[in-house]
């Protein structure tokens, strides 16, 4: 707690250590024997008592990144049977790896999970460094990345804050201060309970409380082993923390995609600039993705990948990144002249899976699928 900046009022209810009533500290070691019986099993994680492997620990934590166990296990289980090592992952194609990774979303993070294979082999020779400054001197690899795998891979005594362990310290203390500002408060408060004794099962241990009891909603308080010591649990306003600040709505963006085909039935693909959204991903042309109306007439041709009698299709493909929806309506056409453009690519329907496609351009080539007849027999008409 002396950790709080100076003249900052504290962000949760202060104890009281006088009189009868004095609450006890949340115990690090009464939350290891509770892991020591309650601790998940994951396709990353070692057996108790096993030395966990840092190639995996770091696999997984990148994937992790805001998405769920449950969404990670098919994806690591099958990188490591592609790539058993780091250093073979190193070796892989980049497009092998962004392929694999399809689905898992943020694709800078494949990107820079290959370079921070490459890293790991040409500055470490094939082994992840144990400290948080090295390990944070790689690609992709954060504050939080480096410290979960300095304290899982190696039992440094390293303080790991993800949205699990913000939920129990904010309510362990009863921090009432909002997110996202109440980070670094939540981090020095989380600071005070890692111990020098099993630093590695400890960041688990209060990782997997989060995530099995110190629910977001119903918590099972009655199952914590840090009950009598929870502010929040004793004074009933547990479920309510951590609280948020408001978030601005997700705006909406619009574009028109192109389907374009040739007589042969391959579809025009290009790939995407190698940064930003999607970097390096392989897509249909459309318009620019902008908010506001579907492009008119004007800017569709303008964009349009080459010479077609475009067919408006009904609907529209919808998806939603981190910080806007996307709305795509989609004009399918057999182009009759060359494709315009850099980087185009005709691929045969039948070999889209062998790319790197995106989710929102998989829905796009659903979408086409779902409308094949229509686009062929003629719809709703839009003529470029
Ligand atoms: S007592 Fe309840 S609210 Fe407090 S840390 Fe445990 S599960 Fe969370």
């Amino acid at each position: 707690m002396s950790s709080d900046p100076p003249h900052r009022p504290l962000p949760y209810a202060p104890r009281s250590d006088a009189g009868p009533s004095r609450t006890p500290p949340p115990d690090p070691a009464a939350l290891l024997a509770w892991y020591d019986r309650h601790r998940r099993t994951l396709p990353w994680r070692a057996p108790p008592g096993g030395r966990p492997e840092p190639y995996h620990v770091w696999l997984s934590e990148i994937m992790l990144q805001q998405t769920t166990v449950a969404a990670v296990g098919p994806y690591f289980r099958d990188f490591v049977a592609r790539w058993p090592t780091v250093r073979d992952l190193a070796a892989a194609d980049l497009d092998a790896v962004l392929h694999a990774w399809a689905g898992l979303g943020y694709y800078a993070r494949a990107r820079n999970l290959h370079a921070c294979a490459r890293a790991v082999c040409a500055r470490h020779d094939g082994r992840f460094p144990e400290d948080e400054a090295a390990l944070r001197a790689l690609p992709g690899v954060g504050e939080y990345t480096a410290a979960a795998i300095a304290a899982i891979a190696f039992d440094r005594p390293a303080t790991i804050v993800d949205g699990n362990v913000e939920r129990v310290i904010a309510r362990v203390f009863a921090a009432t201060e909002p997110l996202p500002g109440a980070k670094p408060a939540l981090r020095a408060l989380a600071r005070t309970l890692t111990p020098a004794a099993r630093p590695g099962d400890y960041a688990q241990a209060i990782m997997d409380l989060g995530a099995t009891v110190c629910t977001p909603r119903r918590p099972k308080c009655i199952l914590c082993p840090w009950a009598d010591a929870c502010a929040a649990r004793r004074a009933g306003i547990a479920e309510a923390l951590p609280a948020r600040a408001d978030k601005a709505p997700r705006p909406t963006r619009r574009a028109l995609a192109f389907w374009a085909t040739d007589a042969a039935g391959s579809v025009l693909l290009r790939r995407r600039p190698e940064r930003g959204l999607l970097g390096g991903m392989m897509e249909v042309p459309s318009t620019p993705w902008r908010e506001g109306a579907v492009p008119d007439l004007a800017e569709a041709a303008a964009a349009a990948p080459g010479p077609a009698a475009w067919r408006l299709l009904p609907g529209a493909v919808r998806h939603t990144f981190t910080h806007f929806h996307l709305e795509l309506t989609v004009a399918a056409g057999r182009l009759t002249g060359a494709p315009t453009g850099p980087g185009a690519l005709w691929v045969p329907v039948e070999a889209l899976g062998d790319y790197a496609l995106p989710t929102v351009m998989k829905k796009v080539a659903r979408h086409a699928a779902a409308h094949a007849v229509l686009a062929a027999a003629g719809g709703p008409g839009l003529v470029l």
